[in-house]
This record gives C-alpha cells, sequence and structure tokens, in this order.
C-alpha cells in the first residue's frame, strides 16, 4: 500500500513539475469511433492560434461547454445557469438552431456563447472533397445563426473531434477558431449505459470533478440520446462544487480571449461560394436518402453525404434515373437534365448532369459514379460537380 501511494506521490511531484503538457486526460471511451488525444493534441501544437483544447492554465477559470442541441432539454439547464449566474458555451447544429430559434435567442439573451457545431453533425473530415463540409455543414450553419439571431458564430468544434489539418487551415483564413476540449465528461457515454438517471448523473458529476484544472474547457451535451436529464442534474451539483473549489466560470471566447462573433468583413468573405439555391440543390444531389425517407422508399444503409447506399426501390440505374427525375421536381426554381445517358459498364454505371437556373443558364455540372452490386442494387454513388472537375 505504502508503495503505491509513494508512486502516485512520484507522479504528481512530476506533474507538478512539468511546466507543459502532457496534461491527465480523461480517457477516451473505447471502440466508439472517438479521436485520439494524440491526434486532438498534435493539432494544437500544429495550430496554435486556431485549433484549442484548454486554456494556458494561468487562471483558476474553468469553461463549460453543451454540444449538439439545442433541444427540449436545453431550457431547464439556462434555468439553472440563470440561477446560479453562470455562462457557457453552446456549440449547435444548424438544423436544430432552425428548428429551436427561440431558445436560442434566450441563450443568447441571456448572455451565453453560442458557436457552430455543424449542420446535421457528419464527420467533416470526411467531407473535405469539394468543399462540401464548409457549403453545407458550416455555412449553412453560419446562415442558420444570422437567421435566427443576426450574426455569425466565430467559434466552431467539429462533430466527434474530426477535422483534417487542411480544414483548419481554411478555417484560419475565415476568422473561425476550432474548440476542442481537455475534459470530456462522456455524459452521453454514461446516460446511455447507466439507466438510472441519478447514478448517471452521479458519474457525469464524478469524471469532471477528477479532471477538472485551471483553464479547462469541460465538454458536456445538451441534446442527442434519449433523455439529457442527467447531465442537466450533474450541472446542478457541478457548479458549487467546481465554485468550492475556488474556480469562476467564464466563456471559452472569454476564456482564450478571441472573439465570440465574426466581424461583418469576416461575415462578407464567408459567403458560401454557391448560391443558396444552388446549395439547396447539391444537398438534395448528394444526399437523395431525405427524399427517399420522405418517399418512404426504402432503407437507408449508410449515408455520409458524398456515399449514398440505400437498398429498397432503389434498384438498378433505371431506378436510380427516376430518383434523379422526382429530385427535379423538388428543386426551387432550378432544373437538372441529364447530359449523357446513364451507361452501364460491368459493375460500374456513370451519368453526366447539369442544373439550369430559370433563365436556361448552367450553373452546376457534374457526373455521377455509381457502384453496382450484382443484383444490380447500388453500392456507392459518388457526386463529382465541376469545382471538383475542373
Ligand atoms: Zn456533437
Amino acid at each position: 500500500m505504502h508503495k503505491i501511494w509513494m508512486v502516485i506521490g512520484l507522479l504528481a511531484a512530476e506533474l507538478v513539475l512539468a511546466q507543459t503538457p502532457p496534461r491527465l486526460r480523461t480517457p477516451v471511451v473505447e471502440n466508439q469511433g472517438q479521436v485520439s488525444a494524440a491526434q486532438l493534441e498534435g493539432q494544437a501544437q500544429r495550430f496554435p492560434q486556431t485549433f484549442f483544447l484548454e486554456g494556458p492554465g494561468d487562471r483558476q477559470v474553468v469553461a463549460l461547454t453543451f454540444d449538439d442541441g439545442p433541444s427540449l432539454d436545453t431550457p431547464a439547464l439556462l434555468d439553472t445557469l440563470k440561477k446560479e449566474g453562470v455562462k457557457a458555451t453552446f456549440f449547435w447544429q444548424g438544423q436544430n438552431v432552425l428548428a429551436h430559434p427561440e431558445i436560442v435567442r434566450r441563450a443568447v439573451a441571456e448572455g451565453h456563447t453560442v458557436a457552430n457545431h455543424s449542420f446535421s453533425h457528419p464527420n467533416l473530415s470526411k467531407m473535405e472533397e469539394g468543399g462540401f463540409w464548409w457549403d453545407l455543414q458550416l455555412a449553412k450553419t453560419q446562415s442558420a445563426f444570422q437567421q435566427v439571431v443576426g450574426f455569425q458564430p466565430a467559434l466552431m468544434r467539429p462533430p466527434y473531434g474530426f477535422l483534417n489539418d487542411g480544414q483548419i487551415k481554411a478555417l484560419q483564413a475565415r476568422g473561425v477558431h476550432a474548440i476542442l476540449w481537455s475534459v470530456d465528461s462522456a455524459d452521453w457515454y454514461h446516460t446511455w449505459k447507466i439507466s438510472n438517471e441519478s447514478l448517471a448523473s452521479a458519474q457525469i458529476h464524478e469524471v469532471v470533478a477528477q479532471y477538472l484544472h485551471p483553464e479547462a474547457i469541460v465538454l458536456l451535451h445538451d441534446s442527442g440520446g434519449r433523455t439529457r436529464r442527467p447531465t442537466v442534474a450533474a450541472v446542478q451539483t457541478l457548479i458549487p462544487a467546481i465554485r468550492a473549489k475556488g474556480y469562476q466560470f467564464v466563456t471559452v471566447d472569454q476564456l482564450l480571449k478571441v472573439p465570440a462573433k465574426l466581424t461583418s468583413a469576416q461575415q462578407a468573405a464567408n459567403q458560401p461560394s454557391l448560391d443558396a439555391t444552388l446549395q439547396q440543390f447539391l444537398v438534395l444531389f448528394n444526399e437523395p436518402d431525405a427524399a427517399i425517407r420522405a418517399a418512404g422508399w426504402g432503407k437507408i444503409l449508410s449515408d455520409d453525404y458524398l456515399h449514398v447506399s440505400a437498398e429498397g426501390v432503389l434498384r438498378g440505374v433505371p431506378a436510380y434515373a427516376g430518383l434523379v427525375t422526382q429530385l427535379r421536381t423538388q428543386m426551387m426554381g432550378l432544373k437538372l437534365e441529364l447530359t449523357t445517358p446513364v451507361q452501364q459498364l460491368g459493375e460500374q454505371a456513370l451519368f453526366g448532369w447539369r442544373v439550369m437556373d430559370a433563365a436556361g443558364t448552367t450553373v452546376a455540372k457534374g457526373v455521377n459514379v455509381l457502384q453496382l452490386a450484382a443484383d444490380g442494387r447500388i453500392k456507392q454513388n459518388t457526386v463529382y460537380n465541376d469545382r471538383q472537375l475542373q
């Protein structure tokens, strides 16, 4: 027993002596596809002005952050934060910002920082090619915030933590900071694993309390899963416990001394490179699953924006061409036509297309390459638009 305490004592002494990381990190949840601590730390070191896991550690302050909302669990959280006089930072999905604009306006009115967490939570690192990650996920969410609260956030957090180095450079050029975390409560995991809500809440409290450090960025969630009540309850007990250790609560922009909002010049420079209607078309075209679901046509096997696999009615190339025709009717003011007939070559098929505006001018064109199974089912659909083909 003595020996163990001595080892722990030595480790603690080493931690105190070390002026730089490695910091004691919350463990990654195994087998859940989480980004590794090593990758996050590497990117934080390569992009010290743009990609942050935490503050420098000089001040006795922490930032609570909540991802994925807003949801119907968010108002209870806002009530708690208001009662305690704590300002937090919310990384929200654009689709939820549009679904709950009144919650977004309330959070902003109560002094919280709101930030971009993509439109629909894909792994952005898989969407870098063709600029889809920015146009269809981040710019679309910036527009949602602009529409609801009249400004665009200067902070973003990538879903699951995945960003390529090239994407971090692109964010830097746009004046957007990528905010990761140094304390992962894994609240989604504990709430999923522990069915008793108060036990789940106690576990979330325990993890945060154990790993807390000066200038920590704490990751929690206000949406997703069956409920976020255990997170809300954990926040109620954590705030006084963290205060009792001498900490104050700040927003991420205050913690890192970076802006929370883009300037109007930056906002203008961040306009999507395609006009809004064309963007909407590309969403439909790259993501026909939404149309398939709406039509009740089949079961989606996988979707990550550039590759869509569907089972059911979508069998063979003629059915795909039928889908394209179907999508045409959903496009506001745009017309799609095939520029080449569908050509099938063994297990591959391809066709060309172009999109015209109301005046008949071509605004985008491209080629789709389909990978077919032996039964003619589409295994994979890859869209190459004119920006990739140039
Ligand atoms: Zn998320």
